[in-house]
């Protein structure tokens, strides 16, 4: 299904795509842009030429592009000699921006811009649904339901927890140290 005219900062990535300069790799279908406020060493966006809004407005008929879509994160972390498993790859649940767009993010979360508790909840609670469950739930459903706001409360508001070790932080500052230690012991 295709709508949304762009209007305002929602629209970014979509005056962001129609930049050469700011496409990595692309296909006929889709286009891969860097992140702008990348939130980890590795932040990349795909995103489909046509003009869907957002995953809510997925249908069944939309897999095979979602393959493609999936083809390109693969590709991308291929031409930046990175590896699968230090990536996830998947949507936001409560997407803020126009047009649909696949996240594909290095799993060290060490950035300037991880900023806040959201930030992170995002990409490491129920709110970041992995492309596989995508298009399962896809093929189940035939479409991809909202969260309820009980439940987003919920996922926003539970305790910060590392992603690579049982570490509990106090606080998003005391998580960004601790996941900093993880990367540079990696490195
Ligand atoms: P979402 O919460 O899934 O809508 O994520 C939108 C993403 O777009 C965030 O990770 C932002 O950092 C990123 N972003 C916002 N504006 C731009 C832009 N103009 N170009 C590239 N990425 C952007
Ligand atoms: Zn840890």
């Amino acid at each position: 299904m295709t709508n949304s005219i762009g209007k305002g900062w929602a629209a970014g990535l979509v005056s962001a795509i129609k930049d050469p300069k700011n496409c990595i790799i692309s296909s006929e279908d889709a286009v891969v842009i860097r992140d702008k406020y990348p939130k980890a060493q590795h932040h990349y966006l795909v995103l489909p030429k046509a003009d869907i809004a957002d995953i809510f407005h997925l249908t069944l008929s939309h897999l095979p592009l979602l393959e493609e879509l999936y083809l390109l994160a693969q590709n991308v972390i291929e031409v930046k000699r990175c590896v699968m498993d230090d990536f996830k790859i998947g949507f936001h649940a409560q997407p803020s921006m126009q047009r649909l767009h696949l996240h594909v993010i290095s799993k060290d979360f060490v950035s300037d811009c991880l900023k806040t508790k959201k930030h992170w909840t995002s990409f490491n609670t129920e709110l970041f649904l992995p492309y596989q469950d995508v298009t399962t739930r896809l093929k189940a459903d035939g479409c991809i339901k909202r969260l309820t706001k009980e439940k987003i409360q919920q996922l926003t508001t539970c305790a910060l927890e590392c992603n690579q070790c049982e570490f509990v932080p106090k606080n998003v500052p005391d998580l960004k140290r601790h996941l900093f230690d993880h990367w540079t012991q990696k490195r």
